[in-house]
């Protein structure tokens, strides 16, 4: 196990979950990332932004902001279906070694796609429609690579086939870390944002965080899927409030620093800093 979780499950035994709220758990099951996952990832970047990165994508989005684009690449899924394979990559768990030729063919995985989009958005030469699209799939698709379960697999497309029941309600592995665990928190968007501002406040490695490639992050993932999201598995597969005390604060770890890369990548991107 790598020593950053087991630094991070060392932690979740010590700290207290945050409190319950029904009326959430009663809310319909969510796929994907669901869209607060995505939104408030991409409002902690933005928060993060310069004012001259901040200028250059109201340049390329107008009026709308990386939050409100940040879902626009699952919401094109049945119109491009070509695009579908670009979410995830299926690493398979028992494997340690990114390999794109198994794992990537053609280039038609999140590594990929993430890399050809930050070339276009980076490319000034492109038009503006071309990169204003290209930053929509940078930012949520660096989101995206950040959820474990896009990541890692265990011949269950990302736990898409593993049907379970997380506090009563009826969902799979996939979609409980996309956004069941989210709306588990309690927290609304609004608090979400604030929650992950006092944490990076706290930090003192954000610029270690910000290192890396679309490939090391998949590969962070990926070990979260082994070490986290499925060895905490009941083998049940009922799954009750222990689930989340397990594993929530490696959740949030991602989300922070999906957030963290997010700004530095775009700034280095728009802004060459
Ligand atoms: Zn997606």
């Amino acid at each position: 196990m790598p020593a950053t979780i087991a630094l991070i499950l060392a932690l979740t035994a010590t700290t207290a979950p945050p409190p319950v709220a029904t009326s959430h758990l009663a809310a319909p099951a969510v796929v994907r990332w669901g869209r607060t996952g995505h939104r408030l990832i991409a409002r902690v970047a933005t928060a993060r932004l310069s004012g001259e990165a901040r200028r250059q994508v109201r340049d390329l989005l107008g009026r709308e902001s990386l939050a409100a684009v940040s879902t626009w690449a699952d919401s094109i899924r049945n119109d491009r279906p070509e695009t579908s394979p670009w979410h995830y990559v299926n690493i398979p768990v028992i494997d340690s070694v990114y390999r794109p030729e198994r794992y990537c063919p053609g280039g038609d995985c999140v590594v990929a796609a993430l890399e050809r989009q930050i070339g276009v958005l980076a490319n000034r030469g492109a038009s503006k429609a071309e990169r204003a699209e290209a930053l929509k799939w940078v930012v949520h698709l660096v989101e995206d690579i950040h959820m474990p379960l896009h990541a890692g697999d265990r011949g269950d497309r990302g736990g898409n086939d593993v049907q379970l029941t997380f506090l009563g309600r009826a969902t799979n592995l996939h979609a409980l870390w996309d956004g069941g665990l989210i709306d588990a928190s309690g927290r609304s968007e609004e608090q979400w944002v604030t929650f992950l501002d006092r944490q990076l406040a706290r930090r003192g490695d954000l610029r270690q965080i910000a290192e890396g490639t679309p490939e090391t992050w998949a590969m962070e993932s990926h070990d979260v899927s082994r070490d986290v999201a499925y060895p905490f598995l009941p083998r049940s597969l009922v799954l009750d409030r222990s689930y989340y005390d397990q594993v929530h604060v490696v959740l949030e770890d991602r989300l922070l620093r999906a957030s963290v890369r997010l700004a530095s990548l775009l700034e280095r991107i728009l802004t060459g800093r």
